[in-house]
């Protein structure tokens, strides 16, 4: 299989000095991870979201939210990262100044291997107090669901962005200020609609970076980046290392 790859695409890159990759449900969608809908199967199906991710929720019932969450990380942990995800790291590893903004909360691109990074939904495998704020990564193993922070005794909680609440302030700034100076701008997988991450590109454009979008479907930024291609991102990704040139770590078939 050939992938069509512009010309001035390859130009651009290999060209790039500063570079934000943006990333979204449909890039994990290809490891097989589901989406926060399609994990409400079998005894999920009966809530609505704001039952099983808003901090109301949680303080209502910490039990029901916290077995929400065990599940879907169970789901998660049946698939890997895919060879989207690695590509990335070959990116990041030859491209001089590089940031990936992620809103998935699966983690894979730190398995994957990508360091510069910010989570902006934060990752379903930390765990932070409910009461306090902080990121718990130990806790003792008791009968508690869910399971309570050692220094407050309070309730454990995922350490993701529930509806409702603001994406962290740090995080934030953080790819709006590598978004503001970027050269080329690539949003992957994400229909680029909720605020205030659809701003990002919009940013990158205005601020003179060329913009490229991976999707399967056309989104609003379809019509606005200087390449929008329709090709799965863990084909397009790898080719597009391979006709760089750049030195890769994926292993076949990872
Ligand atoms: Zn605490």
């Amino acid at each position: 299989m050939s992938l069509h790859i512009p010309d001035e695409l390859l130009t651009a890159l290999s060209s790039a000095e500063r570079v934000v990759v943006l990333t979204g449900a449909g890039i994990s969608a290809e490891s097989g991870v589901p989406t926060f809908r399609e994990a409400q199967t079998g005894v999920w199906a009966q809530y609505d979201p704001r039952e099983l991710a808003t901090p109301q929720a949680f303080a209502r019932n910490p039990r029901l939210v916290w077995e929400w969450y065990e599940w879907r990380r169970k789901l998660i942990q049946q698939a890997k990262p895919n060879l989207a995800h690695h590509a990335l790291v070959d990116l990041e590893q030859a491209i001089p100044a590089f940031l990936l903004v992620t809103q998935n909360i699966d983690g894979f691109h730190w398995l994957a291997g990508s360091r510069d990074m910010v989570e902006l939904h934060g990752n379903i495998a930390r765990t932070k107090c409910f009461e306090e704020g902080h990121v718990v990564g130990w806790w003792p193993e008791t009968d508690d669901v869910p399971p309570r922070c050692s220094s407050c005794d309070g309730p454990l909680r995922p350490d993701v962005v529930w509806f409702g609440e603001g994406i962290p302030e740090q995080a934030l700034r953080t790819a709006f200020d590598a978004t503001a100076g970027c050269d080329l701008f690539i949003s992957i997988g994400t229909s680029a609609v909720v605020q205030p991450v659809a701003s990002l590109p919009l940013l990158a454009k205005r601020m003179g970076a060329r913009v490229l979008e991976i999707n399967r479907d056309q989104t609003a930024l379809s019509v606005l980046a200087d390449w929008s291609l329709r090709d799965k991102a863990s084909q397009l990704l790898p080719e597009l290392i391979r006709r760089l040139g750049y030195p890769t770590n994926a292993i076949d078939g990872a």
